[in-house]
């Protein structure tokens, strides 16, 4: 495999990592290029992003509830 391919386990890594940190702009590239061609991390790659956005969202979310 070329080196410039992430493997599916990098890729989830900084998938994660992305949400905490800023990636390089050569960890963002070969990220994404692995994602457009690896089905199973752009699957994992939207979740942990929606469930990011979803958990941060939440306190909000539940203090406009109590009104
Ligand atoms: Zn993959």
């Amino acid at each position: 495999m070329s080196k410039l391919m992430y493997s599916c386990e990098k890729a989830s890594r900084l998938s994660s990592r992305a949400l905490e940190e800023p990636l390089t702009p050569t960890q963002r590239v070969l990220l994404r290029m692995h994602l457009l061609m690896c089905k199973r991390c752009g699957n994992f790659s939207r979740q942990i992003a929606f469930l990011r956005r979803a958990s941060r969202k939440l306190p909000e979310v539940l203090e406009k509830d109590k009104g």
